[in-house]
């Protein structure tokens, strides 16, 4: 689970968008993440809490777990959806009323959509 994460994000050093990777977070504030571009190593700090709803931070496609309900998954994990061409991130696990398992996830463009998991094939 230690697969580095790519985000598209703004570098001021390179001036354009690039791709970045985590570098790591801050120490006691999660939300603080900081990336390094792959381009330039500019290392920059992206307060996630504050990201704007229009999404600084894009989704790289490649980075993403294609969404089965069959699978389970885990909160922070990226995903897409190959019938709504959309890709988020997990943001919760819950229980569903009839006892199975769902994830919420905030994606890009439809925003928070809640998804079932590890649905047992049968
Ligand atoms: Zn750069």
């Amino acid at each position: 689970m230690s697969k580095t994460k790519y985000v598209l994000y703004y570098c001021v050093s390179c001036n354009k968008e690039t791709k970045m990777g985590v570098v790591g977070t801050m120490e006691g504030s999660e939300n603080k993440v900081w990336y390094r571009c792959t381009r330039c190593h500019h290392s920059t700090m992206i307060d996630i809490s504050k990201r704007p709803s229009d999404s600084v931070i894009k989704f790289i496609k490649e980075d993403c777990t294609s969404y089965s309900p069959e699978r389970s998954y885990t909160v922070g994990e990226l995903i897409y959806h190959n019938t709504w061409d959309d890709m988020g991130k997990v943001t919760a696990k819950e229980k569903t009323s009839s006892g199975g398992r769902a994830i919420l996830v905030s994606f890009e463009k439809l925003g928070s959509r809640r998804l079932i998991e590890n649905l047992a094939a049968e």
